[in-house]
């Protein structure tokens, strides 16, 4: 038996997953779901910063578009660091596209316009 806690909203369920994958204390069907994944494929949302060319004293908020797979989070995490982007950029804007060949884009989440 495992316990974990739901992430997936601020309720926090305490769940209980047995042998077969069987979930019990969710308050709704996603920590079932949240559960089975956690316990089989984890993954994870990234949020971090990137520098800008222009303006070294302010950073760019970022985020992976998708949850990435957990063992890629430090392989995503070097690669943002490692960039740097030019402004113009607006929300949505994608700043590193197939972040570790995952699939996943790195997009913007602020608009910076000089
Ligand atoms: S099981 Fe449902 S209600 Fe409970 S924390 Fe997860 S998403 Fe929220």
């Amino acid at each position: 038996m495992k316990e974990l806690i739901c992430i997936t909203c601020p309720r926090g369920c305490h769940l209980s997953v047995d042998d077969n994958l069987n979930v019990t204390g969710n308050f709704c069907p996603r920590g079932a779901m949240y559960a089975k994944a956690e316990l089989t494929h984890p993954v994870r949302m990234v949020t971090s910063t990137v520098a800008i060319a222009s303006i070294s004293e302010c950073r760019l908020p970022v985020k992976t578009k998708e949850p990435v797979p957990k063992e890629l989070i430090f392989p995503v995490m070097d690669e943002i660091r490692k960039t740097v982007v030019k402004v113009p950029v607006k929300i949505g804007d994608v700043v590193i596209k197939n972040v570790c060949g995952s699939g996943v884009d790195v997009i913007s989440t602020k608009e910076i316009k000089e």
